[in-house]
């Protein structure tokens, strides 16, 4: 018997709460990378004694055999990589940049590793003969495929040249997220006088007094920015000056000082390409499509660029109205990038009748929680959540739930991380502490972050459309990897291609607006009334609101991405990095200066830090996926517990067991059609 004296850390064995849960009033900083590098060892014997193993490669003896190796790093890893995420700190981040580059190292001494590789060969050969079912069969050839690409069929020197350009990458993603942490942080603006404030509602005034509060700025009100270019407030402040500061605290990002990416991101790009180079593809795009729906960057190029005519023409309908508003009110400007949101939220209110502010009271953040995306939950797939207090968590702020299928039974945990803090990535995100997998007996453990602003203290959390949508967006990727019904863990819940992920979690962002969801969650705050029927019905019509500009912006971030990431092997490093966004974004007709891209290269962490390299297009490619899903479900009646139980097992269950064209057309029966994406986003 094992007392808690011997267990050396709670990270190094199986956790003894509900579905391995983790024992997080037991993890300590130092914790981590004693578990993860002991992980690391672990796995390596286990990977040599499936590499002794005299007996003829079989898909169990190797396969599924390598299918069970790792599970202590994983489960270290997962709970490591979601506090730096979520509640980091100095200490762990130091730890992830020493970890980074050993654990990429770690993947190369399995990836490359030629007696494994000779294993999996044997089985892939022979996999036709070998009674496997359709799901075994694609398991062999997405375990080929990944050594494959991973340099398996490389020389010695290939080999070490690739692992040299893997531990330089992993060194500099995490160089790179560390100074977009730290530059979103020193670039809040303070501002000293509260009558420049006018046009920021009074909550939103006392939340910037308590920012600034925390922060040392006793007196003072900070606005803190968010991740992407447009920052939220410029919708409302009316002075001119502090709009521009705030900007040009946002695109300044990273250009400069301590925090400079502009180095960092030049050389990836170029490190990329050299491996794409290595690995035989012509740049790091095509590498990283090739494995992708939408399999080479050809294909995903002519999706983005068909949409640009009609997008920039769209935005600069838009820019001509916003002119005009600012004439009609005497400012005597041009519309520059700091004006656009604070023009068109009036062009918003002036002719879609809006008003955010109105909006804001029916949308309380804990109702549209529980009676929003929780009720909607219930009412596809049947589940049921009941918040419980006996687990621990790694910060006041994080909840958890048991979720319930509908016959009862226990599905696994779901934690949910609302509010911004200074120590926590920006955006919203989902992600696992445990990922479902009846091989592992694994049930799903599955984590949600948000970045809502904390409300001053006895005030509600009053949300906009916007964030509705995204908590809706990330549990959307929540029931993902919840519903999974995978035996291996290769295949589970989100482990798909990137431009597939995103459907599941769109199709769950519709569900925001369906009438019997609408009804349930939008409710004023104070008096419980709901949300007026008028009201409604203008909320819906500005979602159409500013999709040119909004699909400008997304364009050129998107193509941005595959301009870096299309470079050839041989391309010198690129030195002026903003001469280089100029040129891409000129090239596809997005150089309008008043619509800068979502991202800027230099705080662009999706595709520099993140999984999304070459991938950032993946959104649009899901969003059609999407857009014709829904028109499914209007097809057949709607969002039924009969078509939500369709989709979740067609779809939800299925993680990556089939390829993302395979599951599309198991669930609507058809290929995907373009028009209607075009009519949602009122391109046609
Ligand atoms: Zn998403």
């Amino acid at each position: 018997m094992t007392s808690l004296m011997n267990d050396p850390t709670p990270l190094a064995t199986t956790a003894p709460l509900p579905f391995e849960a983790p024992a997080f009033d037991r993890i300590k900083d130092e914790d981590h990378a004693p578990a993860i590098e002991s992980g690391m060892r672990e796995q390596l014997a286990e990977v040599e004694a499936i590499i002794a193993d005299t007996a003829v490669p079989t898909f169990e003896n190797t396969v599924v055999a390598m299918e069970r190796t790792g599970r202590q790093l994983t489960r270290a890893k997962n709970i490591f990589f979601n506090l730096t995420g979520s509640a980091t700190n100095d200490a762990l981040q130091r730890v992830k940049a020493a970890l980074m580059p050993k654990l990429a190292a770690h993947d190369d001494a399995i990836t490359m590793n030629d007696a494994l590789f000779q294993r999996v060969q044997a089985v892939y050969q022979g996999r036709r003969d070998a009674g496997l079912d359709p799901v075994q069969e694609r398991l062999v050839e997405r375990y080929h495929a990944r050594f494959v690409r991973a340099g398996a069929l490389l020389d010695n020197d290939g080999k070490e040249r690739l692992k040299e350009l893997n531990a330089e990458e992993a060194k500099l993603r995490t160089l790179f997220e560390d100074n977009v942490l730290k530059a979103r942080s020193t670039a809040a603006v303070i501002v000293e006088d509260r009558s420049l404030l006018d046009g920021l509602g009074e909550e939103a005034i006392d939340a910037a007094a308590e920012a600034a509060r925390v922060k040392g700025h006793q007196g003072r009100w900070l606005i803190e920015l968010i991740n992407t270019t447009g920052q939220p407030v410029l919708a409302s402040l009316k002075d001119r000056d502090l709009r521009e500061r705030i900007h040009r605290a946002s695109i300044g990002r990273n250009t400069s000082g301590t925090t400079d990416n502009r180095p960092i991101i030049a050389r990836l790009a170029q490190l990329r390409a050299q491996k794409a180079g290595l690995l035989g593809f012509p740049n790091w795009a095509a590498y990283v499509m090739d494995d992708q729906m939408s399999k080479t960057p050809e294909a995903a190029v002519a999706l983005l660029s068909g949409l640009v005519p009609n997008a920039a023409r769209n935005a600069k309908a838009e820019a001509i109205k916003l002119q005009a508003l600012a004439e009609e009110q005497g400012a005597g400007i041009n519309i520059r990038p700091w004006d656009w949101d604070y023009y068109s939220e009036q062009v918003r209110k002036a002719e879609y009748d809006l008003d955010e502010a109105a909006l804001k009271p029916y949308l309380e953040f804990e109702r549209v929680l529980v009676k929003g995306v929780l009720f909607a939950a219930e009412k596809l797939y049947g589940l049921t959540f009941r918040e419980r207090h006996d687990l621990p968590v790694y910060h006041p702020d994080v909840r958890v739930f048991d979720i319930f299928d509908a016959d009862g039974s226990v599905i696994g945990l779901f934690y949910g991380d609302y509010f911004a803090r200074d120590n926590k990535s920006g955006g919203a995100w989902m992600s696992s502490f445990v990922d479902q997998s009846s091989l592992l007996h694994q049930q799903p453990v599955i984590t949600q972050n948000c970045n809502y602003v904390r409300p001053a203290p006895g005030q509600p959390c009053l949300l906009g459309f916007d964030d509705v949508i995204t908590l809706f967006h990330e549990f959307g990727h929540a029931l993902h990897g919840m519903l999974s019904t995978q035996v291996y863990p290769f295949f589970s819940g989100t482990a798909t291609a990137t431009d597939f992920v995103e459907f599941p979690s769109q199709i769950n962002e519709a569900l925001a607006t369906d009438p019997e969801v609408l009804a349930n969650y939008a409710r004023h705050y104070r008096t419980g009334e709901a949300m007026p029927a008028a009201l409604v019905a203008k909320m819906k019509r500005a979602r159409t609101f500013n999709q040119g500009y909004a699909t400008s912006e997304y364009l050129a971030a998107a193509l941005l991405d595959i301009e870096w990431h299309s470079q050839p092997p041989d391309a010198p490093q690129v030195t002026d990095v903003g001469s280089f966004e100029r040129t891409a974004l000129k090239k596809y007709g997005l150089d309008d200066d008043r619509v800068p891209p979502r991202y800027k290269s230099s705080y662009f962490s999706h595709i520099w830090g993140g999984g999304y390299a070459a991938n950032y297009y993946a959104y649009m490619w899901s969003e059609v996926l999407d857009a014709d899903g829904c028109a499914w479900f209007e097809e057949h009646g709607g969002s039924t517990r009969e078509n939500g139980m369709h989709f979740r097992r067609t779809v939800l269950s299925k993680g990556g067991s089939k390829d993302g064209r395979e599951l599309y057309h198991d669930f609507a029966g058809r290929e995907p059609r373009l028009e209607p994406l075009l009519a949602r986003r009122g391109l046609n």
